[in-house]
């Protein structure tokens, strides 16, 4: 397969189609603070629809955004941002934003999978777009703050008016994702491949490997200290490099010996059994297998959810790990979330 790289940067959009619009964000969580605040920076007329006096709208406020009801902000708003989460949406959408909806309003969104798993059909007069930040909500806004962006994604689902891709480009630009690149994908493929990297990757791979390490050296008599720093407080050193110049780069500043266990040692860990689970893992998200048991697990309580989270936070690791950050001298200076605020 070839694959053209489509790319926009600031240079290439029209801001005006984003600087004209009246624009709701349905949501103050990750993304719905990120993107928010970055919009409102950037010149934006933005508003926040929210469940009024809830934590968020408070958040909102504090940060100097105007809350309304997510009803009365679907129908002040020339475009609407979804930021509830994933499993809400549609429930949401039939009860507060489905009867408001108007021709022409274009009805956005940061992830694909309700669209693409047809849990939300919206009327074909209606443009549906997407603009997907490839990074943390709170990112979104932090890196903003620095002058950089998260690199987003836009994506068309459906254009009666003609201008959904420019409209997507401007929303992703006024985020400051055109600082970092702003690419062209398809709901499908966003959906696919952001579930893909979240659940083998990025989020479920990861911290079954920080963990599978740390209980390995723990298990074998070692420091649960020594642990942590070898397998959690070390990993963003190392992201750090592989992220700014590849993995060739984090080759070139480890020592020969890391570098020689990383080439030999890492096909012993990541074996052929794991990329075969892998490729499983893809099936059962292209099927819609993953998507029907997430939404199962949704409508039946969450009583699963709550149960793994919790020995999540309970595990030694968690514990080990708050203690030792609390010696840092640079404490709560730079944190990029704070619960209370964002
Ligand atoms: P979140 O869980 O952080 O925030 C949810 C917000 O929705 C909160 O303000 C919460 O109060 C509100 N909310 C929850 N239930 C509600 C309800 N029933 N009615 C009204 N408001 C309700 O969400 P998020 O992680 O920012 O995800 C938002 C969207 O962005 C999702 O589609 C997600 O896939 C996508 N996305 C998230 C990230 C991320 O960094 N978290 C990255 C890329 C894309
Ligand atoms: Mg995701
Ligand atoms: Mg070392």
């Amino acid at each position: 397969m070839v694959h053209e790289l489509k790319v926009y940067t600031d240079k290439d959009i029209d801001t005006s189609k984003i600087l004209n619009k009246k624009v709701a964000v349905i949501g103050y969580g990750s993304q719905g603070y990120g993107q928010s605040t970055n919009l409102k920076d950037s010149g934006v007329d933005v508003v926040i629809g929210a469940r009024l006096n809830g934590a968020s709208a408070k958040k909102a406020q504090a940060e100097g955004l105007k809350v309304m009801s997510i009803e009365e902000a679907v129908k002040w708003a020339d475009l609407i941002q979804i930021l509830i989460p994933d499993e809400v949406q549609a429930k949401v959408y039939e009860e507060q934003i489905k009867p408001y909806i108007r021709p022409g309003q274009y009805l956005m969104f940061a992830h694909g999978f309700n669209i693409h798993f047809k849990r939300i059909v919206p009327p074909a007069d209606v443009n549906v777009l997407m603009v997907a930040p490839k990074g943390p909500g709170h990112t979104v806004r932090s890196e903003y703050l620095l002058g950089k962006g998260v690199p987003s994604l836009v994506a068309v689902y459906q254009d009666p008016s003609g201008d959904s891709k420019e409209v997507a480009m401007a929303y992703a630009w006024a985020i400051g994702a055109g600082r970092a690149g702003i690419y062209e994908t398809t709901f499908k493929e966003e959906t696919e491949t952001d579930l893909f990297g979240e659940q083998a990757v990025l989020c479920g791979g990861l911290s079954a490997l920080i963990k599978a390490g740390f209980d390995t050296l723990v298990e074998a008599g070692y420091s649960p200290y020594m642990a942590y720093f070898e397998c959690l407080h070390e990993m963003k050193l190392i992201v750090d490099l592989v992220n700014q110049g590849g993995i060739s780069d984090m080759r070139y500043s480890i020592s020969n010996t890391a570098e020689w266990g990383d080439m030999t040692i890492g096909p012993r860990i990541i074996t052929p059994a794991v990329k075969a689970e892998m490729k499983k893992v893809l099936t059962e998200i292209q099927d819609g297998t993953f998507a029907k048991e997430w939404m199962d697990e949704y409508n039946s309580g969450m009583k699963k959810f709550k149960e793994l989270e919790k020995a999540g936070e309970e595990h030694q690791i968690e514990v080990v790990g708050k203690e030792l950050r609390s010696k840092f001298a640079w404490k709560d200076n730079d944190k990029i979330i704070n619960r209370d605020k964002n």
